[in-house]
């Protein structure tokens, strides 16, 4: 999103820099991973139901494609910018290679606010996206999936425009379509119940599990929503949320201190996410400022919501009980705020592996879709959980043995991962 002064995409690349470092890659290897090997920008005209037409700017990134053909989300934002862009498929990248499956990384925006559009408008915007880029994806170039504010509905308008150009079924054009229409089981829950699969892992090797635990969570989208879900069915207590209010133009926390009921809460959100104030103060949760998530006296954070949100400021409103950081969110802490949490010892879940399980779960629709045969919910679920473990073992296990921060632990893994693809291949 576009927050003056602070730039994702330069994260991105610090981020990189330091672990092209410690594995002391060549520099034509840092000059093709430092940024995407392809990018696309261009304009969506939409006929609004008014008959007026209104032109988007859209943007798709493609960063990496040595491990497979590029895989990510399509984000609605009004503040997508293509550096924001280009970030997340950067990191879509790594998030692929750390759980070790056979895709690249590609991310997608929009500039718009979904919420201003009428669903015909949102078809119409949807089905121009695909005209727009048409040639550059598809099932064995570039994938795309849900993200920030897109859903199963919007991946089906895209599908059918794909299948209208190309006139016959792909249905492994797009990942995250509905249950019935070559979606899997399982994909909705996916990343946050990926997230929490990471989360019980780090507490079992702090000695601790989820039942005695107390959390704190940025954000209430789909990501947010799962990984309460899950952590209520572990016995622990998510004490606050926070989300945006669309009719403030701000965000609120919501909190109750004995805990938050889920499925109440749920009654009252509309489809982005947003919580009822008024309907939120009926049922007696206390209204606080959007950052209050922060600074909460709990066990556990995950932001959930969007990038920047633990910074050099906000970093400082951690309370000192808070042990683990899980990442829901794709970049939600600055390098800045990873300096002040690592000298604390606070555990971190780093995004790229934390909400990696969104994405595994569209490269089991991908083998699905494959095999035409489609397994049943327990099965994506277990399989999920499988693939989400083993990687969180692999990535502490080098923290342990290497003494570093896990963040960086998983970027070494991801990255050489990466950078043998690009030299096995012969390209560096
Ligand atoms: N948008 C999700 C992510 O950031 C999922 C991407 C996908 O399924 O391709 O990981």
């Amino acid at each position: 999103m576009a927050v003056k002064g602070f730039n994702p995409f330069e994260m991105a690349q610090k981020q990189f820099d330091t672990v092209a470092d410690l594995l002391e890659l060549d520099q034509p290897t840092r000059d093709l991973l430092r940024q995407p090997l392809r990018e696309y920008h261009f304009n969506i005209p939409v006929r609004m139901d008014d008959g007026s037409v209104r032109v988007f700017r859209g943007f798709r990134c493609q960063h990496n494609d040595a491990r497979g053909p590029c895989k990510g989300g399509i984000r609605f934002h009004p503040q997508e910018t293509i550096d924001t862009v280009r970030a997340l498929s950067m990191w879509m990248t790594w998030k692929c290679a750390v759980v070790d499956i056979p895709l690249g990384g590609g991310k997608g925006g929009v500039v718009c606010d979904p919420h201003d559009l009428s669903p015909r408008e949102q078809e119409r915007l949807c089905r121009g996206w695909v005209r727009a880029i048409a040639q550059d994806v598809g099932p064995l170039r570039d994938v795309p999936a849900p993200d920030v504010m897109t859903n199963p509905q919007h991946m089906l308008w895209m599908l059918d425009e794909f299948e209208a150009i190309y006139g016959a079924k792909y249905p492994g054009f797009i990942t995250g379509k509905p249950v019935g229409m070559g979606g899997s089981l399982g994909r909705t829950e996916a990343t946050g119940y990926g997230l929490v699969f990471t989360l019980r892992e780090a507490l079992r090797e702090m000695g601790n599990q989820c039942e005695n635990t107390v959390t704190a969570v940025q954000g209430f989208g789909n990501v947010a929503q799962y990984a309460i879900k899950l952590i209520g069915r572990f016995g622990g207590k998510v004490t606050c949320v926070s989300c945006w209010d669309q009719v403030d133009r701000t965000s609120y926390t919501y909190r109750k201190k004995t805990g938050i009921n889920l499925d109440e809460l749920l009654t009252i959100t509309d489809r982005f996410g947003g919580i009822d104030k008024a309907k939120a103060e009926a049922l007696e949760y206390e209204r606080l400022p959007g950052d209050a998530w922060i600074e909460q006296d709990v066990d556990i954070l995950i932001p959930a919501a969007l990038e920047n949100q633990i910074n050099a400021e906000t970093v400082k409103k951690i309370k000192p009980r808070v042990k683990i950081i899980a990442e829901g969110a794709n970049g939600p802490t600055t390098p800045e705020a990873d300096a002040v949490i690592k000298e604390r010892g606070i555990f971190v879940v780093p995004d790229f592996l934390a909400n990696a399980g969104g994405v595994t779960c569209s490269y089991f629709e991908q083998v699905q879709g494959n095999q035409n045969y489609f397994w049943p919910k327990e099965e994506v679920l277990n399989k999920l959980d499988e693939k989400m473990t083993a990687a969180f073992l692999a990535v502490s296990e080098l923290a342990r043995s290497k003494k570093l921060f896990m963040r960086d632990a998983a970027y070494v893994i991801a990255v050489s991962r990466v950078a043998n693809a690009c030299r096995d291949r012969g390209w560096v």
